[in-house]
């Protein structure tokens, strides 16, 4: 294969704090709409597909909750009227944690989320864990799913792992604001399921992440886009629409300069600009 960028987005609104909605939250909830469709206008002008793990319970009313944040078809309509083919994935049906529920709630959480993508016409191809909490992987593939995301595992995992949390976390937080390559990944398989590593966060704008210079998040993104030109690897880029409601206009020219970069490898060096559906065996 050759080198790909994969970009990756959790579509949520307030079903990502179900269960801590506080008032931020959920104003940066009822924002995913604009954001989305910025997002979509910007695939568009580069020509990207990329994936949009939705939340399942988005397409089903729920009369007791207040639709502007619960219930969102109209942006999967946004999504799916895009003039760029976009891969429409599932973020589970109600947005459950896959490390501490019960296998047959989750069993039962896929097949709700399979049948409202059903009866949408929407695939059911590519997976995002809810808070990226990866276990049950079986439960997947008996539902239908291809292809899902796993973590980072960038060196201040390593570090976490080897030195303890403090060190993790400061790691981490070194990693977020130097242009550290981020790590390029390949798909793993499991039997008829493909595991997809994420590379790097994009991450919101706010509170102690803005020290992270956008110049430093731009150069980081290049540098994983090269290396994945140099290695054929994949540079798996991910995020929540969220992550551009602070300083939504500065963090949509980051991504649009990353967007940029890439048509432009894509053209000079064969970059391809895959949706995760494409790693599907
Ligand atoms: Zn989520």
């Amino acid at each position: 294969m050759s080198g790909a960028l994969c970009i990756s987005i959790d579509v949520e609104l307030a079903w990502g704090v179900w269960d801590r909605p506080d008032p931020e939250s959920l104003t940066r909830a009822a924002e995913e709409r604009s954001i989305v469709r910025a997002l979509v206008a910007m695939f568009e002008r580069h020509d990207v597909s990329a994936t949009w793990a939705i939340v399942g319970r988005l397409l089903d009313r729920d009369p007791a909750r207040r639709p502007e944040l619960w219930f969102a078809p109209e942006v999967i309509d946004t999504i799916r009227a895009a003039k760029v083919p976009q891969d429409i994935g599932s973020h589970s049906y109600a947005h459950v944690y896959f490390t501490d529920t019960p296998r047959e709630e989750l069993r039962r959480d896929l097949a709700h989320a399979r049948q409202v993508h059903d009866a949408h016409g929407l695939p059911f191809t590519s997976f995002v864990f809810p808070k990226n909490r990866v276990a049950h992987t079986d439960l997947l593939a008996e539902a239908g799913v291809r292809v899902f995301r796993s973590v980072d595992r960038g060196w201040h995992i390593d570090a976490r792992e080897r030195f303890g949390a403090t060190a993790g976390r400061v790691a981490n937080l070194v990693d977020k604001l130097l242009p550290i390559t981020p790590r390029v990944v390949e798909p793993i398989r499991h039997g008829d399921l493909v595991e997809l590593p994420s590379s790097m966060l994009l991450m919101a704008r706010n509170g102690l992440r803005r020290a992270a210079h956008p110049a430093a998040v731009r150069a980081k993104a290049r540098r994983g886009l090269e290396a994945a030109v140099e290695t054929g690897k994949t540079f798996h880029l991910w995020f929540h629409p969220s992550n551009f409601y602070f300083d939504g206009e500065r963090q949509l020219a980051i991504l649009e300069d990353i967007v940029t970069e890439a048509a432009s490898l894509r053209r000079r060096q064969g970059l391809e600009i895959r949706p995760m559906s494409a790693y599907a065996c």
